[in-house]
């Protein structure tokens, strides 16, 4: 009898793995519609519309002198400016290439074959699939009103279950959690259970509404915090994020990882980023002002939008593949969020001012020639 083939032989759990699917990027529109690249919007991957600083770009540049250099592994400069911030020890936080590494590490560090995990439907799409990919098995508890149901979700905790992901605020829904009833949550899960409390828009709330979730850190040595400077940083390119946790949970983490997860250009980036806190005001500003433009917008078409803490929003389209597609053809990206249950809607990401209004005129020719839309989608 012939033998299999290899793909034949990798696990069940890896086979049945669903690929992500990112935002399509801009480079692909142009080649698939001929179209030229300078004209394309993206607002499809949360990313910051502005770019990265001038303070940044020269940190970058400076760096990318030594590029013949391994980067340092231990992230020494970056992971004592961090501690300075946010008043911990730099022992305590891990870097990752982009959060995302930061929880898959979180998972390779803590899951076997057979463990179990806890995530909310509708949460970000990474932690079934970090979850899975180490055999592990888990539960997506139904969401409450597009959010997180935490008492639901404590509910869901096993002997088995090694960890819980909490996304605040969450993507793709755009919900939030305030900090006090998250502090609470924590607090209910057992001790030997992991809290993955990803905070990858934080720097979006406004001031008074942001967490202090890295504070807590101290008293709950179960608490894993993890933030990105892809997002409001305007980074996503470099790919650096980090974790906060109690130093033993990271020193294992430490173990799993590569041992230069993060290069050398992201991590001078992200120290001249840190620094350069009118920067991310600004971009609060202007993501909070593109807000309310497109919320108009969705108005006007008496579109049913979810009011959204983060750099984008939800907004139900109906047949929402088609309207996407509409949306391609005049040269504007947006998400659909089918994997995500939500197969009505588009997650738009705030955009420059020019490229909302782009984005909103495209809309409304979409919507115009898809005549059974508004029926469909209206509140
Ligand atoms: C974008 C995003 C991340 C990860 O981004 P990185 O670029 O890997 O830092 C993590 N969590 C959520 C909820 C996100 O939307």
């Amino acid at each position: 009898m012939a033998a299999a083939d290899a793909p034949a032989h990798a696990p069940e759990y890896v086979r049945s793995i669903a690929p992500y699917v990112g935002g399509k990027p801009i480079e692909e529109l142009a080649r698939e519609m001929n179209l030229d690249p300078a004209t394309i919007v993206k607002l499809a991957s949360n990313e910051n519309p502005r770019g990265p600083g001038p303070r940044v770009r020269e940190a970058i540049a400076a760096a990318a002198r030594d590029l013949n250099r391994y980067p340092d592994g231990n992230g020494h400069a970056l992971k004592h400016a961090l501690a300075a911030r946010l008043g911990h020890s730099p022992d305590s936080i891990v870097l990752g290439n982009g959060s995302n590494d930061v929880l898959e590490l979180v998972t390779q560090a803590f899951l076997r074959p057979g463990d179990h995990a806890v995530w909310s439907q509708h949460a970000f799409i990474v932690y079934p699939l970090a979850t899975r990919a180490r055999g592990a098995i888990g539960t997506e508890v139904p969401a409450k009103d597009y959010g997180h149901d935490l008492d639901a979700m404590r509910a869901a905790i096993t002997p088995r279950t090694r960890i819980v992901f909490v996304a605040n605020p969450n993507n793709p829904t755009g919900t939030w959690l305030a900090p006090a009833a998250v502090e609470a949550f924590v607090d209910a899960v057992p001790r030997d259970v992991l809290v993955v409390l990803d905070e990858a828009y934080n720097e979006f709330l406004e001031p008074s509404e942001q967490s202090d979730a890295v504070a807590w850190v101290g008293r709950h040595r179960h608490l894993i915090v993890s933030r990105t400077f892809s997002k409001a940083h305007g980074l996503a390119g470099l790919r650096i994020g980090f974790g906060v946790m109690d130093a033993s949970v990271a020193d294992l983490l430490n173990r799993v990882r590569q041992p230069f997860n993060v290069n050398s250009l992201a991590q001078a980036a992200a120290l001249a980023a840190l620094d350069d806190t009118a920067y991310v005001d600004e971009s609060r500003r202007l993501n909070r002002d593109g807000m309310r433009v497109l919320e108009a917008g969705f108005a006007r078409h008496r579109l049913r939008w979810l009011p959204s803490h983060g750099n984008f929003v939800l907004v139900r389209v109906g047949d929402a593949s088609r309207v996407y597609q509409m949306l391609l053809a005049q040269g504007v990206i947006v998400r659909p969020v089918a994997n995500y249950g939500l197969p009505e809607w588009l997650r738009i990401t705030v955009g420059l001012p020019r490229e909302n209004e782009r984005f909103l005129a495209a809309l409304a020719r979409a919507l115009d020639a898809t005549a059974d839309v508004g029926s469909g989608a209206n509140r």
